[in-house]
C-alpha cells in the first residue's frame, strides 16, 4: 500500500510503497476512504509533541471500510464486511487503571493515540481496535464525515466543559470552531467569532456559520460572554479571554498544544472565572456527538487534497491558508 511517513519529525512526509498492515485480534482491516487532516497532525509533523512512534503514518481522523475483522477469541465481530467506520484519535486505553474506572478514559495513564503512537490514515489502508470504532451514521459522506472524527468531537467535548453557557466566544475559527459553531446554535447559544486581524476571510467564515458577531482576537465583544473556547494554538489569546467572559465564566482550551501563556494580573480570573483545558476524548463523547450531528445537521466545509498531497495540506494549515477542514483522500 501506499502511505505518507514521517521519518523524523520536523522534515517532510514521505510517499512510501509499505506491505498490506495484517489486524490482530481484536483489530480491523480497513481501505481508507478518507482521512481530515488535523492540527495535531502538524504538531506531531513538527515536532511539537513527545516521542511519535517512528517511522509514523500519521492521521486520527479516518472514515474507512471494514475489509476484514478478526474478533477476540470467544466473541463475534462488532461491524459488518464493507461497513463505514470512523477511527477518531483515541486508540486504546488500559481500562484498569483509576480514569479508565472512572469513565475517564480520556486521561489514562497508558491511552495510545491513532497517527502517534499507532499509524494512522495517511494511507490506502490502515489497522485499528475495533473497540474504538465508531460506526458513521448514514447520510454523511466520507468526505464531510471525517473531520468529525477530531475536529467535531474534540470541538463537542470543548463545548460540553463550558456547561450551559449562553453566550459562546469561539476563538480561532477552523475545523473545530466551524463545527461547533453549528452544534451552539442548534443547542440555542449565541455564538460570538474572534479572529486574527485582519484576517476579513475567517471573519466572514465565522458569521456564515452561525456567529452573530465576529471581530479581532483582542477586541472586546459587545456584550460579556459566558464562556469561551479557544482553538487557536496561541497562549495570549487565555488572557484575552478572561478579559472577556463574566464573573463565573469558563474558559475552556480545546487544544493538545499552545505556545506559553503571558503572566496576567489575578483580577481576570478572579470572580470564580475558571480556566480548564479537554484533553483528548472519550469513546462516550463520540457517540453523543455522531448521534447529535445528523439532527444539527453539521455542514462540513472541507478541501479536498490527493493523499500524495499531504505535505501541502499540512503547510496551508500551518499558513492559515484554509477555512474549515483539510480532508485527503486516496486514489
Ligand atoms: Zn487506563
Ligand atoms: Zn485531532
Amino acid at each position: 500500500m501506499r502511505a505518507l511517513v514521517l521519518r523524523a519529525p520536523k522534515s517532510p512526509l514521505v510517499l512510501e510503497d509499505r506491505p498490506a498492515p495484517r489486524p490482530g485480534p481484536g483489530e480491523v482491516l480497513l481501505r481508507v476512504r478518507a482521512c481530515a487532516v488535523c492540527r495535531t497532525d502538524l504538531h506531531v509533523v513538527d515536532g511539537e509533541l513527545p516521542d511519535p512512534r517512528l517511522p509514523l503514518v500519521p492521521g486520527h481522523q479516518i472514515v474507512g471500510e471494514v475489509l476484514e475483522e478478526v474478533p477476540p477469541p470467544g466473541d463475534g465481530p462488532r461491524f459488518a464486511r464493507g461497513a463505514r467506520v470512523g477511527v477518531p484519535w483515541l486508540g486504546w486505553t488500559c481500562g484498569v487503571c483509576a480514569y479508565c474506572r472512572a469513565g475517564r478514559e480520556n486521561l489514562c495513564d497508558r491511552a495510545r493515540f491513532t497517527g502517534y503512537q499507532i499509524d494512522g490514515g495517511y494511507a490506502e489502508l490502515a489497522v485499528a481496535d475495533a473497540r474504538f470504532c465508531f460506526p458513521i451514521p448514514d447520510g454523511f459522506p466520507d468526505l464531510s464525515a471525517a473531520p468529525l472524527l477530531c475536529a467535531g468531537l474534540i470541538g463537542y467535548r470543548t463545548l460540553r466543559l463550558a456547561g450551559d453557557a449562553e453566550r459562546i466566544g469561539i476563538y480561532g475559527f477552523g475545523a473545530a470552531a466551524h463545527l461547533v459553531a453549528q452544534v451552539a446554535r442548534f443547542e440555542g447559544r449565541r455564538v460570538f467569532g474572534f479572529v486574527r486581524p485582519g484576517d476579513d476571510a475567517a471573519r466572514a467564515f465565522a458569521l456564515s456559520m452561525g456567529a452573530e458577531w465576529a471581530g479581532a482576537s483582542f477586541e472586546a465583544p459587545p456584550e460579556e460572554l459566558d464562556a469561551a473556547l479557544i482553538f487557536a494554538p496561541a497562549g495570549e489569546l487565555v488572557p484575552a479571554a478572561l478579559r472577556a467572559v463574566r464573573k463565573g465564566g469558563a474558559v475552556v482550551c480545546g487544544g493538545i498544544h499552545m505556545s506559553d501563556i503571558p503572566s496576567f494580573p489575578y483580577s481576570i480570573l478572579w470572580g470564580e472565572r475558571v480556566l480548564r483545558s479537554v484533553a483528548n476524548l472519550t469513546r462516550r463523547d463520540g457517540e453523543e456527538f455522531l448521534a447529535l450531528a445528523p439532527r444539527v445537521p453539521v455542514r462540513t466545509e472541507v478541501n479536498v487534497y490527493p493523499l500524495a498531497a499531504a505535505n501541502e495540506a499540512l503547510d496551508d494549515l500551518r499558513n492559515g491558508r484554509m477555512s474549515g477542514a483539510a480532508v485527503l483522500v486516496p486514489p
